[in-house]
């Protein structure tokens, strides 16, 4: 079974193409340029799955129309992962920015968010229709992004919820719209723009669709990672901020709250979406539970051994006053995906393993 993932040099990706391979699929893996294939080729390379396990497709850009027409031929299942993650784009007033110059894209760009989140989807989709005859399953990395903004009371989501606000305040307020609504209207438009491509081919497709909308995705990346932490996958570069470089805490962003996921059960995640068979039309949350971000300070404070030693962990704000206010319902990830709460991965082992990854790159330098 042959199965084609998208974005396969992310964070999410890598770990998705690592589970593949250690579950004896073959993979296709799709990256925008011939190094960052290098990369993968060397690095499972070294695990023992060779080029006969791993074939890299250079996709340079997903938004040409018939970008994905050869990537698709041959395959069984394809996970779409490729898409920006911009987190927050600059407001010209500054007043929403979490992080010192983290990101200094304007709204600009928002643009070259959503088209590309949006025309990679529906592109790849279309190949896969017209040049994907073996395609049985098609699982689409979505996003929380897509069910909510962030609310200022405890609330209680599921995957019937959709985040519309994002996709109207791009429309209504332009480049006064908040920092964060580029990318969740970029991940909202995006999926749903998927199934309304199911709807409407549901009579020629061979295939059906899972999508899986994770929440923040924490854990060891293992991805490539040129320059430094500074060029971290957004949501690892968060971790590293709060939990690693203390000058970069702000009260604001460690009493901040979401639901999270480690990065590996989001990739088993993603390989259990092509197994089960009751996964197809459904979207799917894989929540581990709610958090702030000085709960990563803490438990880093307890670990022992510290995987830094000569780096300790900041304090953040000790006992900050825990308000989670994100929350989800965990149906869909125990019944259909067989992933209860209780088998995912503890924030303890999250952590540990993330900063001892950080420690083999020789970080903080
Ligand atoms: P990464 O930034 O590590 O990976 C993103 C991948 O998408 C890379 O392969 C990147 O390629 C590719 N990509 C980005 N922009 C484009 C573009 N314009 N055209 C083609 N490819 C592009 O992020 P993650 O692994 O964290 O994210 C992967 C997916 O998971 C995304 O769809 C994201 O929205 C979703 N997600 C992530 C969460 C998280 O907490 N990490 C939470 C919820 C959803 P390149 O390296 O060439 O830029």
């Amino acid at each position: 079974c042959k199965v084609l993932v998208t974005g396969a040099n992310g964070f999410i990706a890598i770990w998705v193409v690592r589970t593949l391979l250690e579950r004896g699929y073959l993979v296709r893996g799709a990256v925008r340029s011939a190094s960052k294939g290098k990369y993968l080729t060397e690095y499972f390379g070294k695990r023992g799955f060779g080029t006969d396990k791993l074939e890299i497709v250079i996709v340079e850009d997903i938004t040409k129309p018939g970008a994905f027409d050869e990537a698709v031929k041959g395959v069984d299942a394809i996970e779409h992962t490729a898409s920006p993650v911009v987190p927050e784009v600059k407001d010209p007033q500054g007043a929403f920015l979490y992080q010192k110059d983290a990101l200094t894209i304007d709204l600009e760009h928002a643009a070259d968010l959503i088209k590309p989140a949006v025309q990679g989807t529906v592109g790849i989709l279309q190949s896969a229709l017209d040049h994907g005859s073996g395609i049985r399953r098609i699982v689409i990395t979505s996003s929380g992004a897509a069910i909510l903004v962030r609310p200022t009371v405890p609330t209680l989501f599921s995957e019937e919820d959709w985040n519309t606000f994002s996709v109207e305040d791009v429309e209504k307020n332009g480049v006064n719209a908040h920092p964060e609504s580029g990318y969740r209207a970029s991940k909202t438009l995006a999926e749903r723009a998927a199934w309304e491509f199911v709807e409407k081919n549901k009579s020629k497709i061979s295939w059906d669709l899972v999508v899986i909308n994770p929440p923040v995705v924490l854990g060891p990346g293992i991805q490539e990672i040129t320059g430094g932490p500074a060029n971290l996958n957004a949501s690892i570069k968060w971790l590293y901020e709060v939990v690693v470089n203390s000058s970069s805490q702000s009260e604001k962003f460690l009493y901040s709250s979401s639901v999270w996921v480690d990065v590996r059960d989001m990739a088993l995640a993603h390989i259990l979406a092509l197994q089960k068979e009751a996964a197809g039309g459904e979207r799917i949350v894989v929540s581990a539970g709610p958090f702030i971000w000085q709960d990563l300070v803490d438990i880093a404070n307890q670990l022992t051994p510290y995987p830094l030693p000569s780096h300790p962990p900041p304090k953040g704000i000790p006992g900050l006053d825990k308000t989670y206010l994100v929350h989800f319902k965990p149906n869909k990830q125990e019944k259909i995906l067989g992933m209860p709460v209780s088998s995912l991965r503890t924030m303890e082992e999250t952590v540990r393993d993330a900063l001892t990854e950080f420690a083999a790159r020789g970080w903080p330098e």
